[in-house]
């Protein structure tokens, strides 16, 4: 076991799902041309006012809610003062002593040990522009380029206690908590079009100590495995330096995946470098108790709920509801088929893995599928009732997120009915034996796996339509009479 304890907590920032921006009517979708979704107030002229958006508080307590957070009677913004090409105003609108929610927390399991995370502050700001380099971040960049769609944007900011222990369990955290805003329907989560970002706060302490250790800021990682693996090395490079006697000092590194390390950045700055004050353009925020209480009662079903009725209404392994809830409209669209065909087992199985596969893995993906769940309903309906092998069902499931259409044109356009005629596939059984007079002889002789065989050749002659049912009985039929 080492000698030192590691502290990590995370800050998450999250793009909210609003149609319009934090303080003016600019249209936020992700993409547009450089510079199409901006106005005076999100450019940072002089003598434009500010107006709070409704819809980002509403997500804001929304999400603050579900994470048992406070919400505190009275709210404010803040100015936070800094230079930054990407931020023409000079300054942030934030929320500093004064946030919207504080003191909740979120339930993170790591190999079945169960931790409450400590979630400190849940706040409102807006985002930054984006600065685009000619040339790398870690070199000397010719020119850089600012795209001002992106200042203004409302940023959710998630900040947890230093609870978090292991590396494995940060990146947990932020997958739980990433699902978990997917389904309150806050943000779309999308690490590597940065609506959601993390960075890491890391120190390590020699174990028992009271005292945190030198506290050091990661910064730029765009996935759950950069998080990870950041962290990873965070811990053995302090480790090192603290086994040699060494002062860490307390600053911000930027994550290098390509060399898979951090590096300095700049010194850590303190919150009083900022020059906080509250911003005068922005009266307080009082959220209505009734208000806060609706927005309660509308909350979804949650991943962890959803996956418990999931066991007990469908009778699934934990390990198929876990697969199917980790996204909401995954789970979603499990269900709509379910309730057009009541076969739970079967449609789940076809979800984890011929349509997880289909959608590379990714569960969101299910939302531009060509297959509707109403059709993969139908597809294994065809199948239970034997109209169709569940060979060929997967011939035709291929076909059905190739065209989109429902299984059973398909099944009608290419003939792919299974063949349960027995007068039929009689003469052909007969045919195989004869060709195959050997696999017949290994069988008489007591050597019974060579029926597999057998059905083998007979689907092959009929391009898998037969019904292995039926082909396996007339051949033992015939086997045996012989
Ligand atoms: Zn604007």
């Amino acid at each position: 076991m080492s000698d030192y304890e590691t502290v990590i907590g995370l800050e998450v920032h999250a793009q909210l799902l609003t149609r319009s921006k934090m303080f003016c009517g600019c249209a936020t979708t992700f993409g547009a041309a450089p510079n199409s979704q901006t106005c005076p107030v999100c450019q940072g002229m002089p003598g434009v006012l500010p107006v709070i958006n409704r819809r980002a508080i509403e997500l804001a307590i929304r999400t603050a809610r579900t994470l048992h957070c406070r919400i505190n009677a009275e709210c404010r913004f803040a100015r936070k003062h800094y230079f930054y090409p990407d931020m023409p105003k000079n300054y942030q609108i934030s929320q500093y002593e004064e946030p919207l929610a504080e003191d909740g927390w979120l339930e993170v399991e790591v190999d079945g040990a169960l931790t409450r995370v400590g979630i400190q502050r849940l706040h409102l700001e807006e985002d930054v522009g984006k600065l685009t380099h000619e040339g790398g971040v870690f070199e000397t960049a010719s020119a850089s380029l600012v795209d001002f769609n992106r200042s203004g944007v409302p940023l959710m900011e998630i900040v947890s206690r230093p609870d978090l222990t292991a590396p494995a369990e940060a990146a947990e955290y932020l997958r739980v908590l990433r699902a978990l805003l997917r389904y309150l329907g806050v943000c779309d989560g999308n690490m590597e079009e940065g609506s959601l970002r993390c960075d890491a706060n890391i120190s390590l302490r020699r174990r028992g100590a009271a005292e945190l250790g030198t506290k050091v800021e990661i910064k730029n990682m765009n996935s759950f495995r950069h998080v990870r693996a950041a962290l990873e090395y965070e811990v053995s490079r302090q480790a090192r330096a603290l086994e040699r006697g060494e002062r860490l000092v307390q600053e911000t590194r930027l994550w290098n995946p390509d060399r898979g390390e951090t590096l300095s950045m700049r010194s850590k700055e303190f919150a009083h470098d900022y020059r906080y004050f509250p911003d005068p353009d922005l009266v307080p925020m009082r959220p209505a108790p009734a208000w806060v209480a609706e927005i309660e009662a509308a909350l979804p079903e949650l991943p962890r709920a959803r996956r418990r009725r999931f066991v007990e209404q469908y009778t699934l392994p934990p390990y198929d509801a876990d697969l199917l809830t980790q996204d909401r409209a995954l789970a979603d669209y499990y269900e709509e088929a379910v309730r057009r065909h009541p076969n739970p087992k079967a449609l789940a199985n076809w979800v984890i893995s011929e349509l997880l596969h289909e959608l590379h893995g990714d569960p969101a993906a299910v939302a531009t599928c060509r297959i509707a769940p109403q059709h993969l309903a139908r597809l294994v309906a065809l199948v239970d009732d034997g109209t169709i092998s569940g060979k060929i069902a997967k011939d035709v499931f291929e076909r059905m997120a190739r065209s989109g259409e429902d299984p059973d044109t398909i099944v009608r356009r290419h003939g792919l009915t299974q063949l349960t005629d027995e007068a039929a596939l009689v003469g052909l059984v007969d045919e195989v034996l004869a060709a195959n007079p050997a696999a017949a002889a290994d069988y008489r002789r007591g050597k019974k796996q060579s029926v597999a065989f057998l059905v083998g050749q007979i689907m092959k002659a009929t391009q898998g339509k037969a019904s292995p049912q039926v082909v396996n009985r007339l051949l033992t039929e015939r086997l045996g009479s012989a």
